[in-house]
């Protein structure tokens, strides 16, 4: 007879090699099921995005199927995105499990691109999204999505609009062509305001922000966008800009790289027709992909020490 103790302490030997702790202990591990010999259980990770996921399944079944006498063992992946908040703390949005703030120093580097292609890739692999663009000089999240819709009034609020998954809200619905240079001051606030306050979210795993202004908030990670380029006529790669600045930064920092994506005339092409370069198999959206998934790892991450030190939580 295999006992559910023996099947825990078999699955305490695999590891979540992000958060450096055992997939028993980090409560991973719900509904098992032992029916003669046959072993059953699911799986449930921080993140639908998780970067190993498929290492976890393969190993934790490895670890039940070594035990001695066990037939058939079957394991079903689930995830619940965790939030950095207390069970009693306030949300600054309800409903609203993690905000994800895309900045940077300077403009025009590609945080649109970004953000849009990072908020859909979380969404397709499974991750409730929203996507905030609060650009009042030159919005271009519509159009990286393709949204000719305006959003709608709901009974709470606005209602974000759904493009491939994520629901958007851009400060270009408020906008009249070239009024940008008018938003200034108090009615600024009130838009801002307006955002954060006025939107119907409803339940989002992520809402990703792209900032117009430098963040004063911890570094969960840096992307190196238009990293090196890649010639689409023979595939080769060339390093236009200086190389390796990302990782100095990252290091002199101490966060880690996220990771790189390459100058490539398809993602600009792809965000111009309103279809992003992460709907389609590509060496660009693969990268895409993966910045998605290093993030939602990092997000974990944060989550999980904030968890287990109270202590240091700043709750204002
Ligand atoms: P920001 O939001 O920081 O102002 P954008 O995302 O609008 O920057 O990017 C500026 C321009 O650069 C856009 O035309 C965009 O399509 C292009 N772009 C951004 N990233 C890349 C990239 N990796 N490869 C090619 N073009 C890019």
């Amino acid at each position: 007879m295999i006992t559910q103790q023996q099947v825990l302490q078999a699955l305490a030997s695999v590891m979540d090699p992000d958060l450096h702790r055992d997939i028993v202990s980090l409560g991973f591990v719900k509904d098992l099921r032992i029916e003669g010999d046959d072993v059953a259980f699911t799986l449930v990770l921080t993140t639908p995005a998780c970067p190993v996921k498929d290492q976890m399944q393969q190993q934790a079944e490895e670890a039940v199927k070594s035990l001695p006498g066990v037939g058939r063992v079957r394991v079903e992946m689930k995830s619940e995105v965790r939030t950095s908040l207390p069970p009693s703390g306030q949300s600054l949005i309800p409903g609203v499990r993690n905000v994800v703030p895309i900045g940077s120093g300077k403009g025009g580097v590609g945080k649109s691109t970004v953000s849009a292609n990072v908020a859909v890739a979380l969404a397709r692999m499974g991750a409730r999204v929203g996507l905030m663009d609060a650009d009042i000089y030159g919005p271009s999240i519509p159009t990286i999505l393709g949204i000719t819709d305006l959003p709608e009034r709901g009974e709470h609020g606005i209602l974000p609009v759904d493009a491939y998954g994520v629901k958007v809200i851009s400060s270009a619905f408020f906008m009249k062509p070239d009024q940008a240079v008018v938003w200034r001051g108090p009615m600024l606030a009130k838009m801002i305001d307006q955002f954060l306050g006025g939107v119907e979210w409803g339940e989002l795993d992520y809402l990703v922000v792209a900032m117009f202004r430098q963040l004063k908030t911890p570094i969960l990670g840096l992307i190196e966008n238009m990293s090196y380029f890649v010639c689409r006529h023979c595939g080769e790669r060339e390093n236009i800009f200086d190389t390796g600045g990302a990782q100095r930064a990252a290091e002199r920092w101490d966060v880690p790289l996220l990771g790189k994506i390459p100058l490539a005339t398809g993602i600009r092409e792809a965000s111009d027709s309103g279809r992003p370069i992460v709907m389609d198999d590509s060496e660009s959206a693969a990268a895409f992909f993966e910045i998605a998934k290093n993030l939602a790892a990092q997000i974990s991450i944060r989550n999980m020490k904030e968890e287990n030190e109270p202590a240091l939580r700043i709750t204002s």
